[in-house]
């Protein structure tokens, strides 16, 4: 990325480095050691079909000897990959002979001449004890986190046994320091500053629309008390797509909701209503596609490139927690479904896929919602009235709801039975 005369210079951060790693023990008891220049906090989980441990660490560069992790594991563990998953985030992805609890998840302070290390012990248990650990089935989104089932969260302290509802990401404070622990929902307006989105006519442009929508939206969610409701933009600013990405990561969101308000070219014909847009690598129509690379371009319209593209390895250990959250995405674009149809039009097919970059947070349940087309008369009308805003920003509020009712009630107290991490002397 250029750096614009009178911008700061940009500091290169200087991240942890990976220098060695290596497994030890056999196939009851398996340990993972890897050795840092400083300490980190880091989270560990376990996935099951195929059984994984999954352990997300702040960026880190990795110095590793080539070809390590791949060349035969030992014991519990078959493999380990790894690698950076977004700007700020790094994953280890450990292959797995069967089901395993995490009995100790730990960073050691340097002391006698070693470096400071990341230790992550594995136990094998029976299919049964794992299953319970995922949750009543294992996949059954309502019993568990949505995104990703995390046994543990560890900070660099001693290790503490998180409710599940405790989404950290890799670089967040201690959990003993955010008490706050209601359910994140991450509202973003799409555009903003510079960038209009969608404008038809000379009438309201998109990002005026959406953004009055996200704040009614914000407002009857926070009277209800029982979510923390944050806002990628609450006012007329320019916001990186990646950046808000990012904000739902590091706020550990259970939902992000993106919206929008689509135009269509006159040629296209008259849509109408509002369409409700998971991630898919494959766009589920024509009009989807050309509707995602529109908005793929808001940054480009901004002057500024931050295509931090992930590389291939990091494609591919995204893809193991996408694979959840996808599932939890399109629950929740049900959901939403049928409690909109009441209060505002819908597309004729009203759910659809495509690859929006901003719903690509690998952890977070995301949906980009086009409220409806700015191109069209009918649309434009409501898209504008505060009645209209209302009933929908409503209707939205009771699909959240019912998303996050099930997870509000394990954080109340019936904490379902996890295994909990030991910590070694
Ligand atoms: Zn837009």
């Amino acid at each position: 990325m250029a750096v614009a005369p009178g911008q700061l210079p940009v500091q290169m951060p200087a991240y942890p480095i990976a220098s060695d790693a290596r497994l030890a023990g056999d196939s009851r008891q398996t340990r993972f050691v890897l050795d840092l220049d400083k300490p980190v906090q880091f989270r560990a989980f376990v996935l099951s079909d195929p059984f994984r441990v999954v352990v997300d660490l702040p960026q880190v560069s990795f110095h590793l000897p080539t070809g390590i992790g791949t060349g035969g594991g030992r014991g519990l563990v078959k493999a380990f990959r790894y690698g950076l998953v977004m700007p700020g985030g790094s994953r280890i992805v450990f292959d797995l002979t069967g089901p395993v609890r995490i009995a100790n998840a730990s960073v050691l302070d340097s002391a006698n001449g070693q470096p400071p290390r990341l230790v992550l012990e594995l136990e094998e248990v029976d299919q049964a004890s794992f299953a319970r650990s995922l949750g009543a089935d294992g996949q059954d989104p309502q019993t568990s986190t949505p995104g990703v089932t995390v046994t543990a969260t560890i900070p660099s302290g001693p290790p503490t046994i998180q409710p599940p509802s405790a989404m950290l990401p890799a670089n967040a404070a201690p959990p003993n320091a955010a008490p706050d622990s209601r359910p994140v929902v991450v509202i973003d307006p799409g555009h903003g500053g510079v960038d209009n989105g969608t404008q038809s006519g000379g009438e309201v442009p998109e990002k005026e629309v959406v953004l009055a929508f996200g704040l009614a939206l914000r407002d009857r969610l926070e009277r209800t008390g029982k979510y923390r409701v944050v806002m990628t933009r609450s006012d007329d600013t320019f916001i990186p797509l990646d950046d808000r990405v990012r904000i739902a990561r590091n706020q550990s969101a259970s939902l992000f909701v993106s919206i929008h308000a689509d135009a269509l070219p006159r040629k296209e014909g008259e849509a109408q209503g509002a369409t409700i847009y998971t991630l898919s690598d494959k766009a589920s129509d024509a009009e989807a596609e050309h509707l995602a690379d529109a908005e793929n371009r808001a940054d480009a319209i901004a002057g500024i490139n931050l295509t931090d593209e992930p590389t291939d390895v990091a494609d591919i250990l995204i893809d193991l927690v996408r694979r959840e959250t996808r599932t939890f995405s399109n629950r929740f674009a049900r959901l939403l479904m049928t409690d909109m149809r009441p209060a505002t039009p819908l597309h004729k097919r009203p759910l659809k896929s495509a690859g929006f970059r901003v719903l690509k947070a690998p952890d977070v349940p995301s949906v980009l919602v086009e409220l409806g087309y700015t191109s069209n008369k009918a649309d434009m009308e409501h898209l504008v009235s505060e009645a209209w805003r209302g009933r929908t920003a409503e209707a939205m509020a009771r699909a959240i709801d019912s998303f996050l009712a099930k997870r509000i009630a394990t954080a109340a107290g019936e904490r379902p039975e996890k295994p909990g991490v030991r910590a070694k002397p």
